[in-house]
């Protein structure tokens, strides 16, 4: 069985990682949290003392970090994962990042001699935990059927959206939606309710209806509609305001690249702005809704 490093263990890489070991991979994790790597160990892992520690003898390296400068570091800095890794090993970043420093380290890394791939993914954290993701890859396409099976042991779906960095810009692409329809859905519901509607019924009505999207039927952000959802836990967990707020900059750094107009995008990045401004950032991004919601 191959030798997976798995590095950047948090809301979505522990649960990633687990669906790994399930899978029966040999892995060696890192994080900067010694409770998220104990978290793995306990489930049979091998807790590295760094990255080099964890790259050392993979056939795979995975990483799930935060942004840009976690994941320049890891590979190109401190992290030293281009001067450890063994030369066949498969480097596999499924964070989100921008696509120019997903290029730059596919680029850093093809100098070296790795085959790397970009492979951020979507479903959430509930996806992560069931095995349900989707990866959206950009690179080569050989290197992409290297990393087919250890991907599905984590997701579902596989896409190629191009070459080194479409990933990312297809990634963000759909956050910069899912920001929009997130911030829409609660605008709506917020509507409903203060005309004296009950939530659930009108989230029941608009699933059915034309208004049926994603954040609406599987991440309602209002309270009490849905017990799976961070709405319902007090929006803890799950994927938080700084990272939507991230993305949403991402999209419009990539929008200005490209000289495309994206007038909503940029105003879901700037309510983002005004919800972290207020204090919410590590919040789930489905707590948007309070700036919506009169605040007792
Ligand atoms: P998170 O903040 O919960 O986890 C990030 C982890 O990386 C933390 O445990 C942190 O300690 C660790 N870390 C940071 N720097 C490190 C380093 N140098 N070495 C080792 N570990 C390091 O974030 P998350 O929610 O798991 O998201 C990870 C990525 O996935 C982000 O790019 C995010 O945009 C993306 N994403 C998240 C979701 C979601 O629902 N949470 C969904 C899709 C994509």
């Amino acid at each position: 069985m191959q030798h997976i490093a798995f590095i950047g263990l948090g809301n979505m890489g522990a649960p990633m990682a687990h669906n790994l070991l399930r899978a029966g991979y040999k892995l060696s994790v890192y994080d900067l949290s010694a409770a998220a790597i104990d978290g793995l160990t306990n489930a049979g892992a091998r807790g590295a003392a760094n990255a080099a520690d964890a790259v050392n003898e993979a056939d795979i390296v995975i990483s799930m970090l935060p942004a840009n400068e976690h994941v320049r570091d890891l590979y190109l800095g401190a992290g030293r994962v281009l001067d450890t890794a063994p030369p066949q090993a498969l480097l596999i970043d499924c964070s989100t990042i921008a696509a120019d420093v997903a290029k730059e380290v596919a680029t850093a890394a093809a100098g070296r001699g790795f085959a790397m791939l970009d492979a951020p993914v979507s479903g959430g954290t509930g996806g992560a935990a069931a095995g349900t993701l989707t990866f959206i890859v950009g690179g080569e396409v050989a290197a992409l059927e290297r990393a087919r099976v250890v991907l599905g042991a984590m997701g579902k779906n596989l896409f190629h959206a191009g070459g080194a960095g479409a990933g990312q810009v297809a990634k963000i692409c759909n956050n910069m939606l899912l920001g929009v329809l997130m911030a829409g859905t609660s605008e709506a519901l917020n509507l409903g309710v203060a005309h004296g509607l009950d939530p659930k019924v009108l989230s029941d009505i608009m699933s059915k209806s034309s208004g049926r999207n994603w954040a609406l039927e599987l991440y309602n952000p209002w309270p009490g509609v849905m017990d799976a959802a961070p709405a319902s836990r007090g929006y803890s967990g799950g994927f938080s305001s700084t990272l939507m707020l991230k993305d949403l900059g991402l999209a419009q750094q990539a929008a200005s690249s490209a000289q495309a107009p994206t007038p909503l995008g940029s105003l879901a990045r700037q309510l983002y702005q005004l919800h972290q401004q207020g204090g919410h950032g590590q919040l789930d991004f489905s707590s948007i809704v309070n700036l919506f919601r009169p605040q007792t």
